[in-house]
């Protein structure tokens, strides 16, 4: 038991018939790819499952390249190295998301800066950047050499006023949308596009927990023919093609292999169909708390969420916590789960620059998400409705 529910099998209970907050949805598709992928021989990185993976999911979020990797860590870690992120550099992240958008800041021996939440869409709040760009720049200090952007728990960031922030100081963008495969803007500047598509570079996750799975994979994307050909090359041991074995710099062994890829693209064929899971679950969630003093997940015109992970802040100030409606969900078999305590409260980051966190600790002190999987049954959804509602009866 992983906490996440992603050990299990599909549609499987949890110890105690727990409904499980997340599983992966692997079908027949899923079997026949990967299946396919195994008889072929080809097991590793090389195999047509990876280009064909790489080819339909930029074709998916409209980018020109995808870079397929080992992980969505990987991916990020990689992203920027070509955004030439060096040892005493400094990279804005959100504060309040998963460690697996801050970690790679580390591996390239950057310093990162942690930037609280906005209110409304639960990201990295754009006055707040500004303000540290425009001191920066007025006090002649280094800019940060890339700014992170993550979109958490599938919900898009308010993206223009930060690329605006960004472009006036010529900074970089890397997009985690680790979270957020499916997510669109509709108005605006960035109307029709995917996240991760509008920054220099973007990163997904296909770990067990996210929207699709490849077990564990990444994919970097970029419009840039130059950034494109050296993620290939950093991803594959910066092996210089056909010549026998050089390898021009240091680089990493980040691909993805392609039985992963076979169980990514059956995933991707089927994206529609789990991003309408994940709205119909919202839906109803939302009806069924409308009246309760729950703050629900954004929603906010023109950024299209997919509700990942559907999740919901316990009002202030009534004498009970978060943590007594997680026991409360928990005792009737609810796999709740807490929100991400914020990076500034995190052992390894508890050094780095804040700018505000009072967001960001909210969320954590009174957010937590209910089950969501996409195969989520009317009946387990009812179960947890009422487990929610009885909280408040
Ligand atoms: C899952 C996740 C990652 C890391 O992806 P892995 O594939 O697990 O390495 C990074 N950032 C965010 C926001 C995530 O949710």
């Amino acid at each position: 038991m992983t906490g996440t529910g992603e050990a299990h099998a599909p549609g499987a209970r949890g110890p105690e018939g727990t409904i499980p907050l997340a599983v992966p949805n692997i079908g027949e598709l899923e079997r026949r790819y990967v299946l396919e992928a195994v008889e072929s021989g080809f097991v590793s990185s090389v195999g047509p499952f990876v280009s064909e993976f790489e080819r339909r999911f930029a074709e998916r979020v409209g980018s020109k390249h995808a870079i397929a990797c080992a992980t969505g860590t990987a991916a990020i870690h990689v992203g920027l190295l070509l955004l030439g992120v060096e040892r005493g550099d400094d990279v804005v992240c959100s504060d309040f998301t998963f460690v697996g958008s801050v970690n790679p800041i580390a591996y390239c021996g950057a310093r990162p800066v942690l930037v609280d939440s906005e209110t409304t869409t639960w990201n990295l709040d754009p006055a707040l950047l500004a303000a540290e760009l425009d001191r920066r720049a007025t006090a002649g200090e280094a800019q940060p050499k890339v700014v992170e952007i993550v979109h958490v728990l599938g919900q898009p960031a308010d993206m223009e006023p930060l690329m605006d922030a960004c472009d006036r100081h010529g900074i970089p963008v890397l997009e985690d949308a680790a979270e957020s495969l499916g997510a669109t803007w509709s108005t605006g500047r960035y109307a029709g596009r995917h996240t991760g598509t509008v920054g220099r570079i973007g990163a997904f996750s296909f770990n067990g927990n996210k929207i699709a799975t490849t077990g564990g994979g990444g994919m970097i994307v970029t419009d840039d023919d130059d950034l494109a050909a050296r993620a290939r090359h950093l991803t594959t041991q910066a092996k210089v093609p056909d010549v026998g074995y050089l390898h021009d710099e240091v680089g990493y062994n980040y691909r993805l292999t392609n039985i992963a890829a076979g169980l990514g693209l059956a995933q991707l064929e089927r994206l529609d169909e789990f991003v309408a899971a994940k709205h119909r679950i919202a839906a109803r969630y939302d009806a069924a708390f409308a009246d309760l003093p729950l703050v629900l997940p954004p929603r906010v015109d023109g950024l299209e969420a997919t509700y990942w992970l559907y999740s919901v802040l316990v009002p202030e100030g009534d004498g009970r916590g978060r943590d007594d409606f997680l026991a409360h969900l928990q005792a009737r078999g609810v796999g709740a789960r807490a929100l991400w305590r914020p990076l500034h409260a995190q052992p390894p980051f508890i050094t780095a620059p804040v700018l505000a966190g009072a967001v960001g600790d909210g969320l954590f002190a009174r957010g937590l998400s209910l089950p969501c999987a996409t195969e989520l049954t009317d009946t387990d959804q009812q179960r947890v409705t009422e487990a929610v509602r009885s909280f408040f009866a």
